[in-house]
């Protein structure tokens, strides 16, 4: 059998009337650039989330780095986020002007510990990005006062939490703005780049509408100068014809996230993905902690089953930032974690039986190991 690690083409397959109209009606109008089809995005997504405005954008990147230049983040200020994610949370810090400071991740929920938050905020430091990986939401409500204390902004990176929670509150609506990542691969993804920003702040959303689209909310009125990162309407009437499956999508992840679970169990070379108390993890990736990790990746990979590494470095300890100066002791938990986690195949469309096949495979590697 063979698994890859998503299945795109098993989505596109299940929703192909709906998608194929969407493009087709688009070109139809020859309506290329802004239109109808992004508002209508835009509106829709406002209410299924529950959130006063969306600003549609070209990428989860700019979405960051639009809400950051806006939040009036620039040269001498820091930024605080967390040492385990995709570089996208720590290098728009740097493009706003800003430096980035790492937190180390919580050993148990793999996101942002917020109990070494604390020690990293000092006079130059003016917000916290707050990212929910894998799916599983931070503590995100202990984030929030620690910030207030402070007088921090909180921005939430929801690329990889579409439709998580905690608490009952769904990811990026606790801090003053949430970033989304519609990049193919995630839990809603367009079949190119896109992005978007939440919020319910009036004032931050007209500014982000603007600097994202040259300062400009109708031409030729630049209100400042901005930068070019606009949705895409063909990636918007996508989204739009996918939108209505996303929560039953959701599900599918988390039952899928359960099969896992009740067939991984009893191997004690692993660690199962542990859910945060209070929270609904929406398994955009579900991530073990193995033993032997590289050579049960490969064996997989022999076996038909693709697998993934969400994150193979840790980013204080990229090349990239080596100028910070940072050890990757500074970072224990980021830096052990980076050698034994394992993100193995997840989608919606993922069968309880390619999962146990999975599991099979995952067995008959550790079987006869003692250790
Ligand atoms: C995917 C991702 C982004 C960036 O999204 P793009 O749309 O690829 O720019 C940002 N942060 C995290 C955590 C991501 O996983």
């Amino acid at each position: 059998m063979k698994i890859p690690f998503v299945d795109l083409k098993a989505q596109y397959l299940s929703i192909k009337k709906d998608i194929d109209k969407a493009i087709a009606d688009v070109i139809e109008e020859t309506s290329f650039i802004g239109g109808h089809f992004v508002k209508d995005f835009e509106r829709d997504f406002a209410a299924l989330y529950g959130v006063k405005h969306v600003i549609g954008c070209a990428n989860g990147t700019d979405a960051l780095y639009i809400l950051m230049k806006m939040l009036g983040v620039g040269p001498g200020d820091e930024v605080i986020t967390v040492a385990n994610s995709w570089i996208s949370s720590s290098e728009t810090i740097t493009q706003a002007g800003a430096r980035p400071v790492f937190v180390d991740v919580h050993p148990e929920y793999y996101s942002l510990d917020e109990t070494l938050l604390e020690a990293r905020i000092n006079s130059r430091t003016r917000g916290v990005i707050a990212v929910h990986l894998q799916g599983q939401a931070c503590d995100i409500e202990q984030i929030k006062s620690i910030c207030d204390k402070h007088g921090l902004f909180l921005l939430e990176d929801c690329a990889q939490s579409h439709f998580s929670e905690y608490k009952g509150v769904r990811a990026g609506l606790t801090g003053v703005a949430g970033s989304f990542s519609f990049y193919p691969g995630k839990n809603l993804g367009a079949y190119g780049d896109a992005g978007c920003i939440i919020t319910n702040d009036d004032e931050l959303a007209t500014k982000c509408r603007m600097y994202a689209n040259h300062g400009a909310l109708k031409k030729p009125d630049h209100r400042m100068e901005g930068i070019n990162s606009r949705l895409d309407t063909i990636q918007a009437a996508i989204l739009s014809a996918k939108l209505p499956n996303i929560l039953r999508w959701t599900d599918a992840r988390i039952k899928n996230a359960g099969y896992y679970d009740s067939c991984l169990k009893d191997i004690p070379q692993m660690c199962l993905p542990k859910v945060r108390p209070a929270s609904r993890h929406s398994f955009h990736l579900y991530v073990i902690r193995a033993r032997r990790r590289d050579e049960l990746m490969a064996f997989l990979k022999e076996q038909g089953i693709e697998t993934a590494i969400h994150y193979p470095v840790a980013l204080p300890n990229l090349p990239a930032y080596k100028y910070l100066g940072y050890t990757p002791s500074d970072f224990p938990v980021a830096t052990r974690l980076q050698s034994e986690i394992l993100s193995l195949p997840m989608y919606p469309e993922l069968t309880e039986s390619a999962v146990g096949y999975i599991a099979e495979k995952i067995k008959l590697f550790y079987a006869g190991a003692t250790a």
